[in-house]
């Protein structure tokens, strides 16, 4: 089976481009690139010229999923392997990959109506060394782990789980969280050795995107932005606390657009034996809104 190996980039549309910029830079710390395309901008973590590309569209919600294939033999063999499942999907012209600066692209939607990319050879900047926009401790741990991981919006749990396997992951139920009389379960798929790349079945019915992960190598850093975070008075929506399939130590902070950013360091790798758990090790605990990101609850108006 041919398989994706990370969540390499990821493009949202964002109202209001301004503001974006300078919370992307001055709070999280990531490196901005202006190509001087009056509609986008790039946001880098590390070698690669992007890992996230900022839409001046309005639409404040995920734009794609840039899923990465080793290289040209697995993204043709990939279009074999999703033929045979019977998923649609259409080949970029040569101007769509270039516009991703990568070298072949293909573009189609998940179950829940998601874009979904899937590519092979993006553009890698070995000349121009990562430089974070405001100091930082260590760097941003993407490697073979990709830009980090996301949680999305599924209706049907099982057809999305069926999708990303069809990709190539694996994965499954490694939450049951009880409220109330009903018990919320959570799927998490990985493709390399971060414990999941991808992972639906929270709520977020008014937008695609719940959340992004981004790591970080040095757990100063995560003191560092929670700081940053605190000072300039964005909204914190899980307060720290460590994670039970990840083991991450992470908190979780309101963007721009209104979806999240989980700010994370210290994960374990991925099980290769299923398990599941009922609640966290420690902490995460709600604040502004939770992790229900809905504009329904008041508090997230
Ligand atoms: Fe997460």
């Amino acid at each position: 089976m041919i398989q994706v190996t990370e969540l390499g980039y990821m493009g949202v549309g964002v109202k209001n481009l301004e503001e974006w910029k300078n919370f992307a830079t001055s709070i999280v710390g990531m490196e901005l690139v202006d190509d001087g395309e009056s509609d986008r901008c790039y946001l880098r973590m590390d070698y690669q010229h992007h890992r996230i590309i900022l839409h001046a569209d309005g639409s404040d919600d995920l734009s794609y999923l840039g899923f990465r294939v080793a290289g040209a033999e697995e993204f043709s063999a990939m279009q074999s392997q999703l033929s045979t499942a019977g998923i649609k999907f259409q080949v970029g012209a040569r101007e769509e990959a270039e516009e991703r600066r990568v070298l072949e692209i293909l573009k189609l939607n998940d179950p829940g109506g998601n874009p979904i990319e899937i590519f092979h050879g993006p553009e890698v900047q070995f000349s121009k060394p990562f430089h974070p926009a405001r100091p930082m401790h260590g760097r941003f741990k993407t490697g073979a782990g990709g830009l980090g991981h996301c949680i999305i919006g599924e209706k049907d749990l099982a057809a999305a789980q069926r999708f990303y396997t069809q990709l190539g992951m694996r994965g499954g139920v490694e939450y049951k969280i009880r409220m109330g009389k009903r018990v919320l379960e959570l799927v998490f798929m990985h493709c390399n050795e971060r414990d999941h790349t991808v992972a639906f079945g929270v709520g977020g019915p008014d937008k695609r995107l719940n959340h992004v992960m981004i790591e970080v190598d040095n757990l100063d850093d995560v003191g560092l932005t929670y700081d940053l975070v605190r000072k300039n008075k964005v909204p914190v929506t899980i307060k720290p606390g460590k994670h039970s399939n990840d083991h991450m130590y992470s908190f979780y902070f309101r963007n721009p657009s209104g979806w999240m950013f989980e700010y994370g360091w210290g994960a374990r790798a991925a099980t290769h034996q299923s398990e599941y758990y009922s609640e966290d090790v420690y902490g995460h605990q709600p604040e502004s809104g939770g992790f229900d990101i809905s504009p329904n609850k008041p508090e997230n108006r």
